[in-house]
């Protein structure tokens, strides 16, 4: 399949000095860094365009620091991590105001340096899609390659703006990130069936909606599930639930009702009258809950339906944990459900697809990310993706006719 997408395929990069937007938003606490699977999953591209005699400055955004400079968000942790990635590399942090002297900036650097430049955050311009803050960002580079594709979905001036005064290309991430898409989830085997949890309804009605035509079962579960007992007219207690949305619950069970669509909502769930590891914790099926009842996972009847519908499913697509799996034991129909999809996955039965902050956070945490057939490292971009629109960073990376990443969704 071609992407019609501007690659490193499609220039010459011998003594270009490439502006590389990444997306190295990962947890840095205190100066500790946690999860790298971005930066991992920017190492080809780093790569490539080294062996193939590029230069490269690295640009990643960090937190929200909203336009200020804050120790706090700042990328320098980052240093050593690079330098285990690049043993014979140094690694230059630029922080202050670096785009005042572009003539400075690749000073003192050669085919043995990679530059890291500070939280491209810490400039307010950034997330204004500034198109002046944009030209002297161009001013630091030859080319640009975007590989943040977990960033696409904002129009920022590193990753829209800038590309109205360099010469633009996907990296491998961002490449990868589309083609995996494409081939999982648009050419996906039927049946297909979308596990969709997390905590609010009102984040995923978009996603709901896109996915009820391509889908043959639709799991509901987490927080969200919730709304949708409402909307079935079963008392939930104190659980967390949006009464504003409890008419758009109703919508979509209808729509996948017209349409012939198996739903599954939990028929059991785990309770307790507090978010808490010590609490005390009690299985109960959804018609028995009293009005102290907090819902904070499916129970395990539910969790048994799911694993027959995984048995009957070619395809998955699973975003939005099954409940409040940061406190245990609340994480066990997560743990269950991602347990019985990875060894599906691992004997050919179902090719599996994942994405979103917290799901994969949860997968991470239970070590199970790397059984999945794919793995979005895109959050909220994985999601605008799933939606079908058209995100402002990829529009700006294809050939001739912005509007042919349509033909991706
Ligand atoms: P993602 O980032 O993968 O798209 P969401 O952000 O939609 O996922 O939701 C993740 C959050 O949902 C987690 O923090 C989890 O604790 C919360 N959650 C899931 N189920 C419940 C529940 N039953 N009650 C409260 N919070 C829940
Ligand atoms: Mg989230």
């Amino acid at each position: 399949m071609s992407l019609n997408l501007r690659t490193l395929d499609d220039i010459d990069l011998q003594n270009k000095k490439v502006f590389l937007r990444v997306d190295f938003n990962i947890p840095i606490n205190n100066g500790v860094v946690g999860d790298c699977t971005r930066i991992e999953a920017s190492l080809p591209t780093i790569r490539e365009i080294r062996q193939k005699g590029g230069r490269i400055a690295l640009f990643s955004h960090l937190g929200r620091p909203n336009g200020c400079v804050n120790p706090k968000y700042s990328l320098k942790p980052l240093i050593k991590v690079l330098e285990q990635y690049f043993p014979n590399t140094s690694i230059i942090f630029k922080d202050g105001d670096y785009i005042q002297n572009p003539e400075n900036f690749w000073k003192n650097t050669d085919e043995n340096t990679i530059i890291l430049a500070e939280n491209i955050r810490f400039y307010e311009d950034e997330e204004k899609n500034d198109i002046g803050f944009a030209k002297k960002l161009a001013q630091l580079a030859d080319i640009v390659v975007n590989d943040a594709f977990a960033t696409c979905h904002r129009s920022h001036a590193s990753i829209v703006a800038i590309t109205q005064f360099l010469p633009s290309f996907a990296g491998r991430l961002l490449e990868s990130e589309l083609t995996s898409l494409y081939h999982f989830y648009i050419q996906g085997k039927q049946p297909f069936m979308a596990m969709i949890g997390g905590a609010k309804i009102s984040s995923k009605i978009e996603v709901l909606k896109k996915i009820i035509p391509k889908i043959q079962i639709l799991g509901i579960g987490g927080g969200m599930a919730n709304t949708f007992l409402l909307a079935q007219g079963y008392s939930i207690g104190k659980s967390l639930a949006e009464s504003g949305q409890i008419s758009i619950a109703k919508d979509i069970l209808q729509q996948c009702q017209k349409s012939n669509k198996k739903v599954i909502l939990p028929i059991d769930v785990v309770v307790a009258e507090e978010l808490s590891p010590n609490t005390k914790v009690t299985i109960k099926s959804i018609d028995e809950l009293s009005e102290n009842d907090c819902i904070f996972d499916i129970g395990p009847k539910t969790i048994a339906l799911l694993k027959n519908a995984l048995n009957e499913s070619k395809t998955l697509l699973w975003n939005g944990p099954l409940g409040a799996f940061e406190t245990k034991p609340f994480d066990q129909g997560t743990h269950q459900f991602a347990q019985y999809a990875t060894l599906l996955t691992k004997e050919k039965k179902i090719t599996s697809i994942t994405g979103g902050g917290d799901s994969v956070a949860a997968l991470t945490t239970l070590g199970l990310e790397k059984d999945f057939s794919y793995v979005s490292t895109g959050g909220g971009a994985f999601l605008e993706w799933i939606e079908g629109r058209i995100m402002p960073g990829l529009e700006v990376l294809f050939k001739n006719n912005p509007a042919s990443c349509a033909i991706l969704f």
